[in-house]
């Protein structure tokens, strides 16, 4: 053999050593690769605690297709936990614009009637309002999309989940299986940088310390793939890069999931005719019902035709991420048990 023959033999069986090692031999011991996880062979009912609408798209969609290929739409259940309406989303001009149509025709509305016209708080609490609806709108037709069989809305203060630890127990609690086994599943307490998803996280882990929780339920906590979070667990960066991209090319169903989110993000289209819909369907219920526009907001339906669909979160994301699919580190999440 040369010794250019033995060189390239050496360097390739370097490439070998380096390059095709199992990506787990590079994670700690207490994570699981979700490529390679298998949920418990007896779990009949998954549930997943979103703490916003867009962590079902963002980090849940890959967990929650393998949780419908696992058991079917009927027992996957997704809980939304907070209002969402803290994102600094609403500040970007493709959310902020409809958001300001709809409560300034409303008040135009009102000074042509000579009714007193709304506040500068008012206004402001409305948008929120809106806003807070708007995301649950998508999150709701996110998991229509997906195909999730059950959903359950909660308003807690976004950015204050960890300040609503006691009710995020007791919505927890309400989920509890009896009999058969339920899989729980939300983010990390540990390793999660964002307060909200942690404190979600670390009140699925005092209900799961609780006696008697084992019998029936399984609580998972899942990591999501950014560098924020990995930076504090891979031992060298070139290895998460690296895990990473192999991890993306490992996923299954995100072509189907970005088909399903075309067919309902495509739908927001004419956002000026809507706006202007909206506006006048809130003033209507305000003139007719004799409430205030907050009032409005919450009663009608009205506020369903707004989405803000192609400027939010959840829909924007999710497009970077399934069409352009190597640019989002979240879509892949890890799982790991109690600690
Ligand atoms: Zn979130």
């Amino acid at each position: 053999m040369s010794l250019n023959k033995k060189i390239v033999s050496l360097l390739l069986v370097l490439l070998v050593i380096i390059g095709a090692g199992p990506i787990q031999q590079y994670l700690r011991d207490d994570l699981t690769l979700v490529g390679e996880f298998q949920f418990a062979e007896d779990i009949d009912h998954f549930v997943f605690y979103s703490p916003h609408q867009d962590d079902e798209s963002i980090f849940f969609s890959q967990t929650v297709q393998a949780a419908i290929d696992k058991v079917g739409s009927d027992r996957v259940t997704v809980v939304l936990l907070s209002d969402g309406a803290a994102s600094g989303a609403q500040e970007l001009p493709e959310i902020a614009q409809p958001l300001d149509a709809v409560t300034s025709t409303v008040q135009q509305l009102l000074i042509q009637s000579s009714a007193a016209p709304l506040t500068q708080e008012e206004i402001a609490d409305a948008k929120r309002l809106l806003f807070s609806k708007a995301r649950t709108n998508e999150f709701i037709a996110a998991l229509e999309a997906l195909g999730v069989g059950h959903y359950e809305l909660h308003t807690l203060p976004d950015g204050d989940l960890a300040g609503s630890i006691e009710e995020i127990n007791s919505i927890i609690r309400g989920k509890l299986g009896t009999e058969g086994r339920v899989a729980h599943l939300t983010y990390s307490y540990y390793f999660d940088p964002h307060a909200d998803h942690c404190a979600t996280g670390q009140a699925l882990q005092e209900i799961s310390a609780e006696d008697g929780f084992g019998d029936h339920n399984t609580a998972y906590f899942m990591v999501k793939m950014e560098p924020a979070t990995l930076a504090n667990y891979y031992p060298q960066p070139i290895f998460y890069k690296k895990a990473h991209f192999r991890l993306l090319q490992q996923q299954t169903g995100s072509q189907q999931i970005a088909a399903a989110a075309a067919e309902y993000g495509v739908r927001c289209t004419d956002m000026d005719a809507a706006t202007q819909q909206i506006a006048a369907a809130l003033y209507d219920t305000m003139q007719r019902d004799g409430c205030t526009l907050l009032q409005a907001i919450e009663t009608t339906s009205a506020v369903s035709t707004l989405r803000l669909g192609v400027g939010h979160l959840s829909v924007k994301d999710f497009f970077t991420m399934t069409d352009a699919h190597l640019t989002n580190q979240s879509l892949v999440t890890l799982i790991h048990t109690p600690f």
